[in-house]
């Protein structure tokens, strides 16, 4: 009887967690910067809010940054903390910019299953703002594709370019 009702907690406490993530970003997670849903509402544009706080999708091919070719640093277009550089920035041809490496510890990782399988989600480790996506068919030297949209993204230029 009481291994039943550990097993069905189990399940209740699994699917929850299963639907929290589908729409909106990590909330277990604590965040350096945090702000209430309001704040994040008037402070970005409604683009980069539906994205960043509601792990939204751009339309490919619709971003900027896509096609940007210019040396600099690629950061949290909520925050303004460091996450990719352009030299990691590659042209995947899906329509959103790519990155085959993230700046290590300014990106965290998550699980999510917004489209019936699982994907691993990354987001602003400063923030929380959702990125975008991380795959394993990139080019070497990590084989990752960090599919980006590039509203959740200001792009800094390199001070000796400007
Ligand atoms: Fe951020």
């Amino acid at each position: 009887m009481g291994k039943n009702i550990a097993i069905l907690l189990m399940v209740l406490f699994s699917s929850c967690k299963g639907n929290s993530q589908k729409t909106e970003t990590k909330k277990e997670e604590t965040f350096e910067i945090t702000k209430s849903d309001a704040e994040w509402k008037s402070t970005l544009t409604e683009l980069e809010y539906y994205v960043l706080r509601k792990a939204g999708t751009e339309r490919a091919f619709t971003s900027d940054l896509l096609t940007n070719k210019e040396a600099g640093t690629y950061v949290c277009a909520a925050c303004g903390t460091p996450l990719f550089k352009s030299e990691h920035k590659y042209k995947s041809g899906t329509g959103w910019p790519s990155f085959y490496q993230e700046i290590e510890g300014n990106v965290a990782f998550d699980v999510d299953y917004n489209i019936g399988y699982a994907r691993t989600e990354e987001h602003c480790a400063t923030c929380g703002g959702h990125l975008g996506h991380v795959f394993d068919d990139g080019p070497e030297p990590t084989g990752k594709r960090h599919c980006i949209n590039g509203v959740a993204l200001n792009f800094i230029p390199n001070v000796e370019n400007q």
